[in-house]
Order: structure tokens, then sequence, then C-alpha cells
């Protein structure tokens, strides 16, 4: 047996730089973070073969004091925290005194810094490689600000360079770091260089606008264009940001944004309160997309929970949970014909200020005045739970055809309903192939998936019906006997209770053969067969165990399905408007339960460009 010795302090740096510095991207990270919390408002960052070959990050913040240093690279070195009672109000991202210190022990490292409050010529410098921890400190030039060089990374811990994967994969990480701060703090701006090569260049964003912009540059401007700006506060709590429409999903979680009082955090209680709010508007297997922003207290949260500061503990988690759930459910819930319409159409006529809510008409012409269904088509402010503030506002955009334009066609179309009002939806006008139904309203055209409508709104009234008295069931006249596999039939039995509760009345009457007594009123005209067919192999999906309850959205979406009107049905024009108007009373009803859009506008505007007119 050795005896024991305690680690030189070169080697437990080296051991603790395991955790924070993995590859090149903790280090901007952990560089960055710095640079932010010594309140810089410019930063820029060069980089050279992914970060491998060189990181170098100058800012204007703050600087560090000659004398400090030598502690700045030192482990436990910090000057964010000195008691227990800040590190439970903890303000700055950094605290742990650990980053430099880990980052030093790894490469070659280079900070150069003047302190705000010292004299024009002095600026000093010092160095640091890997083993020789000596830190030896000379004078130098630099304006007022750090910039910290790290070269050659895990130079001389070759197994963990092995790690690194290819340039571009290290470049991709560390430039996702790069926005994910970027997206914490508008207010800096943020210029990232790779090779010499300008990769973003992200100016101080303080308007709205800007900072809808900085969004649309980091996250791309499909993304803004298909989300719904929100805002909520209740109980102490304030969230806001940008989420997408269910309508624009992905098929990675790889555009979700989440903050915590400005720290970028990935939680399970986040990320579930999250997926249950899209639960029934997303298909199967999409992710959503947002950048979200949760504010409050810094005692109601502690972030000291792990080393890279992802995870956070909340005092109480269950308030966090169910105010994020409500918040994104009901935003999402209210994204009807009318806010959609106003998304597209509103495009220039003003905007909502971000600080009071108030909705400020555009600087060009009159349109807003001019607008004959402003009832209809605007943006519709929200109150939400007690605190009463705007929220789920659509998002406007500066870009697009002038406001006086957009006023013209409306008022063209406003003769149409001179004297009722045009709902938002319009009027049908015809069918089209049998799947979709075309309609006029003062916007243009509207186009409407016939099935994926009327299948969003049984579902949305099934679950009402659930939800209030139950759902009505009647026998049918003839009881349907239907083949099934002796498993099946084990779950038909089993489950009878719950599927009753359903409306579905099915008795098990040999070990492979079942018999369905009575079923949902609102699908009397389904395809029986297939409807119990379908909800069986659901119900089996979710294995036995389970009470039904716990997944009966889902049953009652696979019910609706059936008991929706289906394609190649031709429709008249009343019944054609009569679901027209179940849309419009119907939440949720801009997309189907699979996630679907259930309808799109063709403005006059849209449609004048196609035929180039006015141009
Ligand atoms: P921590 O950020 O957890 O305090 P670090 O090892 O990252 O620990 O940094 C140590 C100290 O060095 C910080 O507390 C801060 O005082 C100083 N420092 C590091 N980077 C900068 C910078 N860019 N500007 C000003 N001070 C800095
Ligand atoms: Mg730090």
């Amino acid at each position: 047996m050795k005896r024991i010795a305690l680690l030189s302090q070169r080697l437990a740096n080296q051991i603790a730089a395991g955790e924070v510095v993995e590859r090149p991207a903790s280090v901007v990270k952990e560089l960055l973070e710095n640079s932010l919390d010594a309140g810089a408002d410019r930063i820029e960052i060069d980089v050279e073969q992914g970060g491998a070959k060189l990181i170098r990050i100058r800012d204007n913040g703050s600087g560090i004091d000659r004398e400090d240093l030598g502690l700045a690279l030192s482990r436990h070195a910090t000057s964010k925290i000195a008691n227990l009672d800040d590190l439970e109000n903890i303000a700055s991202l950094g605290f742990r005194g650990e980053a430099l210190a880990s980052i030093c022990s790894v490469s070659r490292l280079e900070l150069v810094s003047r302190a705000a409050n010292a004299a024009e010529d002095s600026a000093w410098r010092v160095q640091a490689q890997g083993q020789e921890m000596h830190t030896d400190i000379s004078p130098a030039a630099h304006p007022q600000g750090t910039t910290v060089e790290v070269r050659d990374l895990f130079f001389n811990t070759p197994a963990r360079r092995k790690f690194l994967r290819t340039e571009k994969t290290e470049f991709d990480r560390l430039e996702e770091v790069v926005k994910r701060l970027a997206l914490s703090r508008f207010d800096v701006s943020f210029q990232l260089r790779h090779n010499q090569r300008s990769i973003h260049h992200l100016q101080a964003a303080r308007t709205e606008q800007e900072k809808q912009r900085r969004v649309a540059l980091v996250c791309g401007p499909a993304f803004v264009e298909n989300s719904v700006r929100i805002d909520i506060e209740a109980s102490g709590l304030r969230l806001w940001g940008w989420v997408s429409q269910p309508t624009f999903s992905r098929s990675q979680a790889d555009l979700q944004y989440f903050y915590v009082n400005g720290r970028i955090i990935r939680d399970k209680l986040i990320s579930h309160a999250v997926r249950q709010a899209y639960q029934d508007v997303l298909f199967h297997g999409r992710h959503p997309a947002f950048v979200l922003y949760l504010e409050l207290q810094p005692a109601l949260v502690d972030v000291n929970v792990h080393p890279t500061k992802h995870e956070v503990r909340f005092r109480d988690g269950r308030l966090v949970h169910d105010f994020l759930f409500r918040a994104l459910h009901k935003a999402l819930a209210d994204v009807r014909p009318e806010d959609k319409l106003a998304m597209q159409v509103s495009r220039d006529e003003g905007r909502v200020d971000p600080e009071t809510g108030e909705y400020l008409p555009p600087s060009t012409g009159s349109a807003a005045g001019e607008f004959g269904g402003q009832e209809h088509i605007r943006f519709s402010p929200l109150s939400y739970g007690g605190g009463g503030s705007a929220y789920s506002r659509p998002v406007s955009d500066s870009a697009g055809v002038s406001a006086n334009h957009i006023a013209e066609q409306i008022s063209a179309y406003a003769e149409l309903a001179k004297d009722e009002e045009v709902p938002p939806l319009g009027y049908a006008i015809a069918q089209l192939h049998g799947i979709y139904i075309l309609a006029q309203n003062r916007a243009g055209l509207v186009i409407v998936d016939m099935h994926a409508a009327h299948e969003r709104i049984t579902y949305e009234r099934m679950k009402a019906a659930v939800l209030s008295e139950g759902i009505r069931a009647q026998p049918l006249l003839v009881p349907l006997s239907i083949a099934v596999s002796q498993a099946e039939a084990d779950c038909a039995e089993q489950q009878a209770a719950g599927l009753f509760e359903l409306g579905l009345g099915i008795e098990r009457v040999a070990s492979e053969s079942i018999l369905v007594r009575q079923v949902p009123v609102i699908l009397a005209s389904a395809d029986i067969e297939q409807l119990v067919r379908d909800v069986l192999a659901d119900v089996r999906e979710h294995g036995s165990s389970e009470r039904i309850r716990n997944y009966q959205d889902e049953l009652l979406g696979t019910m609706a399905c059936h008991g929706s009107v289906r394609a190649n049905r031709q429709l008249t024009i009343p019944e054609m408007n009569a679901l027209l108007r179940d849309m419009e009373q119907t939440e949720r009803s801009g997309q189907c339960n699979h996630g679907r859009p259930t309808w799109v506008l063709q403005s006059i505007e849209q449609l004048d460009k196609l035929f180039l007119r006015g141009q």
C-alpha cells in the first residue's frame, strides 16, 4: 500500500479542470461569464481551429487591479462572494473562483487587464503555462477592460486532447455557448470570429424591435415569425420571451433557451412544465422552440447545485412548475384565429410598447384608424391571473409592405361587410378537392384544412364534456361484434370501466371476441370498429397497469380523429360556415391535435405579390 499524501496544488487544479473545462466551448463559457460579471457591454471573441489552438476574449469591463492579478489565477479566489449570505443571494454568473485556475492548468494562458480606476498607461499582463504556475506580472498596453488569451488547450493533458472532436464540431458547440449568452444579455454587444472570419456581430439591443432582431439573428427569422411574444407576471414570478406556435415544431430539442434570472438553465422541472403545456398541440416526437426568461427573487432559487451551474433548485418547485405550465398553456390556447391574423396582417400597423404594454400606432400613415376590423384584427393583450399584465402579444415585425397599402386593401374588403362584422375567418365561398374550405375575410383568402379543423373542434369538445358532465353515450341499435386478439380482449375486459367513462361500452364475449354496446354520441357516425381497434391499441401501448385517466386526452384525440369529417365529404356552404364559426370559438384551433396547422391566410397583399400587382 502507498502512503496518503496531499495533492499538489497543480494536480488538484488539473483534476478540477476535468469538471469545469471539458472542451473549448466550456472555456468560452467561463471567460464570457467573467466578462459579463465585470460589467462589460462590448465583448469580442476570436477563435482559431475550433478553439483548440486559440481562444481570445476581450472585454471593456471593470478590469483587474494589479495587486489582484496573481490571485485571479489561483483556485478558490474570487471577488464575487465573501460569505454564505452572498452565496444565498447570488447575482453574478461566477462565484466559485476556480475557472481561471482550472483553465490555466491545462493551457497557455495570458491575461492583460487595466482596472477602471487605473491610470492610462498602467495595464498589466500575467501569464501561466499549465504545469508552471509561477505567474510573472509585467507592464502592458491595454484599454480599460480585460483580454484573456487561451492557447493550446490540453497541450499538457494528451488524454483529454484526444477527446476533442473535429474543428467544426468544437466550433459549433462554442458558437452555441456564445448564442446562449447573447440571448441572456441583450444590452451587450458580441462579436465572434472564427479563423479570422466574422461569424456573429450582434449589436447591443435596447428596444423591443432590436431585441427581436437579435433573437432572429441567433435563432433564425422563421422562429420569430412563428412565435408568440409573451410576458406574464403572477405570484412574484415573471415569464417573458418568445414561444413557437405548435406548427413550428422541431425534430430536435435544439431551439430551446430558458433563463432563470439571466442564467441559462436546463432543468427537469422546467422542461416537464413546458412539455406538458405543449402536450396537446404538438405532434408526437416533435419539440417546441422557445426563448424564455423566468425572473424571480434570487433568494427563491439555489444556483449552487452543479459545478457548471446548469441546474438550479427552486425553493418552491411546485409553484414554479404550475406557473410555467399555466402561463404557456394559456398562451398557446389563446393563439386563436384572430391572433394569427393579427400576426400576419399587423406587421406594420404599429407595435406594443414592451415597458407599458401599450399599443403604439405606426409612424407612417394611419392604417390603424382605417382598419374596419379592429375588433377582430388587432393585438389582443389578455390578462392573466391576478397579475393583470398584458401578454400573448403576437409578434410584430417592422419589415413588410407599407401600412397604407395594407390599409387600402383592407378597406376595400371592408366594403364587403359594411353594416355587419366579418368574422375573423370570414365566410366560406367554396370547397376545394373535398379537402379544403376556401373562405374570404377582410384580409384576403382563408384556406382551412377541413378534417384537421374538425378534428380539433371535436377533441376540444370531448375534453370539455369529460370535464363537465362526462361524455354522453348512446347505445348501438345492434351491438357490434369484433374479432380481436386474446391480448386485446384481455385489455378490453380489464379496462372496461375506464373505457366506459369515455363513452365506450365494451364487453368481452369470448376469448377472442368483444361486443361494442355503446359509443359517444359525438362519434355515432364514425367507423366504430376501426375506432375501437385504435383505442385498444392505444390502451395497450400504455400498459394496462396505468389508469386510463392519465392518458385520457390521448385517447380522446384518437377518438376525435375518427369522429371528424373525412376528406371528400361534400359540405354545404352553411355547414362550412358553421365549421368556421366553431373554429373561432375553440381553444387552440390554430392546429389539429397532431400539431398540423388547421388554416392559413393568403392576404390580398400576398396574392397581389403573386401577380406582381402594384409593383
Ligand atoms: P469566479 O468567476 O468564480 O470568481 P474565476 O476563476 O472565473 O472565478 O475568476 C477569478 C476572479 O478573477 C473573478 O472573481 C474576478 O474578480 C477576476 N476576473 C476574471 N475575469 C475577469 C474579467 N474579464 N474582468 C474582470 N475581472 C475578472
Ligand atoms: Mg468565472
